[in-house]
């Protein structure tokens, strides 16, 4: 339904070039509740303004229905932003001069829509902020001009919700209240939330995109599998279906998980989280021929250089490189615990993949390994340079300092 093909999308300051959408492909489907994490600074707002037609981007096409962005007409580019899709923004938007209740019905007016008064009062009562309806946005707090945008977009009935941090400014009962309301609606609509708070995450989506610095760095679709038999253990917790007859081994499960003082929970259906990578993280990595992929390793300091990006070649061998670097460099982590060579690792790592482009920092990682700071220095990267053919260029962050 929304189809996302190499879309680059720059910001040009007098810092430097920050390449916020680096050739993102991405297929949405018609419904569910897909979540979109990264970092401060990892593109998750400009992805979503993209998507929702409220920023341009530099290259690559957007597809909505069928129809491709870059034939849309100013109406029907219009319409789509105001009817098509959904904002729950980040800093709520509301406008300042207006009550909230106006605030609330405007967006449907301009459609020349009528809001149900009966249904802004259920929800007004709904996410608790009756009462305030005939008060300024300046005159209310940050939690309550979320509920109140998050009711906006709700009345609205768009068939996208995009929502920036629906949650952040909220309490953690509200919180709740507010995801399990956009889980329903996700039911038959495309919610899109980003959200930097993985437990969130992991209660709530279907799916979790997970950007760094511009670039789609992992894609899983989150399954609930119901689980057999009528308890379910794992290293914390046991779960227990109502009202079921336990056999004698469960039982003795049970008794066991409780002696070691597990949390109990019973439910009605006993279903678990299972996780798979989403395909289309291959289909769309095959479309261009650079696409850099940032280590996820958490011992940085396994190799004392980080493999920050690697070109790779066209095909579905990006994500066959990425594993076999993670698997390679979990391999190294074991290897050299007792013989620590960043020589011989830079060196492995060049003859033994085929590998068009790999870089190298010089970064101190402030982790340690074996008590030393590791690094890869300058000279190192001389004299592999020299000796494999390889030209290093610099390489920036985000926010145009050199890596
Ligand atoms: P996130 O929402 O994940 O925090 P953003 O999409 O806001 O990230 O920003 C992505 C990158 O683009 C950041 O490096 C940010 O500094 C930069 N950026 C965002 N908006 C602008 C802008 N208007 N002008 C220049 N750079 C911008
Ligand atoms: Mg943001």
């Amino acid at each position: 339904m929304l189809e996302l093909i190499n879309v680059t999308k720059k910001y040009v300051a007098n810092s430097g070039e920050t390449i916020a959408m680096n050739s993102i492909s991405l297929k949405f489907p018609d419904k569910g509740l897909i979540f979109i994490t990264g970092k401060s600074g990892s593109g998750k707002t400009t992805l979503l303004n993209v998507i929702g037609g409220l920023d341009n981007f530099d290259d690559g096409e957007i597809i909505i229905n069928g129809k491709h962005f870059s034939s849309f007409t100013q109406d029907e580019y219009d319409s789509y932003r105001n009817t098509f899709v959904g904002f729950i923004f980040q800093d709520y938007n509301l406008l300042p001069e207006y009550s909230i209740e106006k605030n609330i019905k405007i967006a449907n007016e301009l459609q020349g829509k009528v809001t149900s008064s009966k249904l802004i009062a259920e929800y007004f009562e709904k996410f608790n902020i009756k009462g305030l309806e005939n008060r300024k946005p300046n005159e209310i707090s940050g939690g309550q001009k979320q509920r109140a945008a998050i009711v906006r977009s709700l009345l609205k009935d768009p068939e996208i919700i995009m929502a920036d941090e629906p949650t952040g400014a909220l309490d953690s009962v509200t919180g709740i209240q507010v995801m399990d309301t956009l889980k329903e609606l996700s039911k038959d609509k495309l919610i899109i939330v980003i959200s930097h708070d993985l437990d969130l995450a992991e209660k709530y989506a279907d799916r979790i995109i997970k950007l760094v610095d511009g670039n789609i760095i992992d894609d899983v679709t989150l399954i609930d599998k119901e689980v057999k038999g009528n308890i379910y253990e794992d290293d914390n917790s046991i779960v227990v279906k109502t009202g079921a007859t336990l056999t004698a081994s469960e039982n003795e499960t049970l008794l066991k998980a409780i002696k070691e003082k597990k949390k109990l929970n019973s439910v009605e259906n006993i279903s678990i989280r299972k996780r798979q990578k989403t395909k289309e993280i291959v289909e769309t990595n095959t479309k261009k021929d650079i696409t850099l992929i940032k280590s996820k390793m958490k011992f940085k300091s396994v190799a004392g250089f980080g493999v920050k990006s690697l070109k790779a070649k066209p095909g579905r061998l990006v994500l066959t490189i990425l594993l076999s670097v993670i698997a390679f460099s979990v391999f190294c982590l074991f290897d050299t615990i007792a013989a620590y060579s960043s020589s011989r690792l830079v060196k492995e790592l060049l003859v033994s993949n085929d590998y068009n482009a790999i870089s190298l920092t010089t970064d101190y990682y402030s982790s340690n390994y074996n008590g030393e700071t590791l690094r890869v220095s300058q000279e190192e990267i001389d004299k592999y340079s020299k000796k494999f053919g390889y030209d290093f260029i610099n390489w920036t962050d985000a926010a145009g300092k050199v890596v």
